[in-house]
């Protein structure tokens, strides 16, 4: 069986296609397919290619590097597109050792769990890999046990220890899925300001027919599309059309512009940003590029009123639930215990 990228040396222009987190311009290739995770909302495992992860050997993995490198001249970057290339730590390392063998000079970015240790990061390293794709998809226990994602917030290394073994993260975060309120968006809003990562993305929950998430939404009648038609935007691009009980599709899509404004204008962000740019000045192309392709996004007028919006929303929150906390603080419960008796002995 040929490589993909012998196809794509035949009728594709790396030029044409461009991955923001990516260094550009780059090659996209699959050393394996299926995922063992459970995720309600993943439609590749689910409708495609099952729940067993094969992959290729080590040795045809690098010696599909070697030839995007002799026949991709231009290209610098391989994004290994597998539902979780990190499946087996063996075989990673082993792919690792392959490519660090034959002196590697592309570098490359891969799907991976948010708790992924730090020894399979520095391998990884060692090999040439720049960046890491990693799912925390959200900042709430109880979302993440009804999407059913295998790993809690306190499992979230991958982001710590890809910063020790000297990996970029890309973090993924999704809004809409089964039990969201705008409290557990905002917690995950929180954690991706905590973790500040080089880059994160944040986009409401797609059910894809034959997925858990699609028959969730379907059931509760959750779905606003009349057909088929409506998933897609008149330029082409995802439409929510799903909703949750508290939150309407809109405030999903709403909420994350709110957060890509909140998460990329803050002066850490940009320090980080700074600092990277600084340490590895080959990383200001894509930067731009990236910004350009963003920009829209985050200075429109449509996401400054978000702001006024959901700012004003989670302070009322805010006040919501220091006022509950005060309730059940022991002084106020004491204070209401000997009211109480006072009133008896009255
Ligand atoms: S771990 Fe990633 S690829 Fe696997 S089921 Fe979950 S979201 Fe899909």
């Amino acid at each position: 069986m040929p490589f993909a990228s012998e196809i794509f040396a035949r009728f594709c222009n790396p030029h044409n296609y461009f991955f923001s987190a990516g260094r550009f311009p780059q090659v996209m290739v699959y050393t394996g397919r299926g995922c063992p995770y459970l995720c309600t909302f993943c439609v590749y495992p689910q409708n495609f290619y099952g729940h067993n992860y094969r992959h290729r050997s080590a040795e045809s993995i690098a010696a599909e590097f070697r030839y995007i490198e002799k026949n991709f001249p231009d290209v610098v970057e391989v994004t290994i597109e597998d539902d979780t290339f990190t499946v087996y730590k063996d075989h990673v390392i082993n792919v690792c050792k392959k490519l660090v063998e034959q002196k590697n000079r592309l570098t490359w970015t891969c799907n991976v769990r948010a708790d992924l240790d730090e020894e399979t990061m520095r391998w990884m390293k060692k090999a040439g890999c720049r960046l890491v794709i990693v799912g925390f998809e959200s900042g709430s226990n109880k979302i993440l046990k009804l999407m059913k994602k295998g790993v809690r917030v306190e499992q979230f290394r991958a982001a710590e220890n890809a910063k020790k073994a000297g990996l970029l993260v890309h973090a993924c975060y999704m809004m809409g899925n089964r039990g969201e309120t705008l409290e557990t968006m905002n917690e995950t809003l929180e954690l991706a300001k905590k973790m500040n990562t080089d880059t994160a993305q944040f986009f409401p929950l797609m059910v894809y027919p034959g997925t858990e998430a699609y028959n969730w939404a379907k059931s509760e009648g959750l779905i606003t599309a009349k057909s088929y038609d409506e998933w897609l935007t008149p330029e082409g691009l995802h439409n929510n059309v799903v909703g949750t009980h508290d939150l309407s599709a809109k405030d999903l899509v709403d909420f994350c512009n709110f957060a890509r404004r909140e998460y990329y204008l803050r002066p850490a962000y940009l320090m980080l940003k700074l600092k990277t740019i600084i340490t590895n000045p080959a990383d200001l192309r894509r930067t731009v590029k990236a910004f350009l392709n963003f920009y829209k996004y985050l200075f429109s007028k449509n996401s400054k009123n978000n702001k006024q919006k959901f700012m004003e929303k989670l302070d009322a929150l805010k006040i919501e639930s220091s006022k509950t906390a005060e309730i059940h603080s022991p002084s106020v419960q004491n204070k209401e215990t000997s009211q109480k008796k006072v009133e008896i002995g009255n």
